[in-house]
């Protein structure tokens, strides 16, 4: 790449956060894998934040915002929907402004159930539907605090863009 590529280049971050339910038959799927027979994320989707996260990265990238600028938590088409849909229309939307994504990074702070068993799994899927490598992590909160106690689920984003226009 010449120097002058370098304006070319976008970053963008972003961060989701939802509630663990306690409900047996709450879905628990994160980077579009269900990692739990139950117990999951509480929201109006499925609530993977992992999916959520990366759509934040990708929008913000371009100056779109975040997915709440997109989609209505209020829309019942969105009830229970797969997050995986949500973050394909993120990419559309990203790629329509000139944009094509290098690479993705996600960190995953959760307690409980362990996700080294599910992160190429993940990583597969994601980097299939935004196609260009993404990297997941998973990092223990150590017990400490809300998160620690099983009462929360986080995720931090990390994607960088390029500009297709000259
Ligand atoms: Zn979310």
């Amino acid at each position: 790449m010449e120097t002058m590529d370098f304006a070319r280049l976008r970053i963008g971050s972003g961060f989701d956060l939802h509630a663990l339910s306690k409900d047996p038959s709450r879905r628990f799927v994160l980077g579009g894998i269900e990692v739990a027979p139950g117990g999951g994320p509480i929201g109006h989707s499925d609530a993977d934040v992992v999916c959520h996260a990366l759509a934040d990265a990708l929008l913000g990238s371009v100056g779109l915002g975040g997915i709440g600028d997109h989609f209505l938590d209020s829309d019942p088409a969105w009830s229970g929907a797969d997050s995986i849909g949500l973050l394909l229309r993120c990419r559309t939307l990203f790629e329509c402004q000139g944009f094509r994504l290098i690479n993705g990074d996600a960190t995953v702070v959760l307690q409980a159930p362990k996700l080294a068993g599910y992160r190429s799994a993940m990583e597969t899927k994601l980097t299939e539907i935004l196609g260009a490598p993404i990297s997941v992590k998973a990092k223990s909160p150590e017990r400490v605090g809300s998160l620690g106690d099983s009462q929360a689920v986080v995720c931090m984003a990390s994607i960088l863009a390029f500009s297709t226009k000259a």
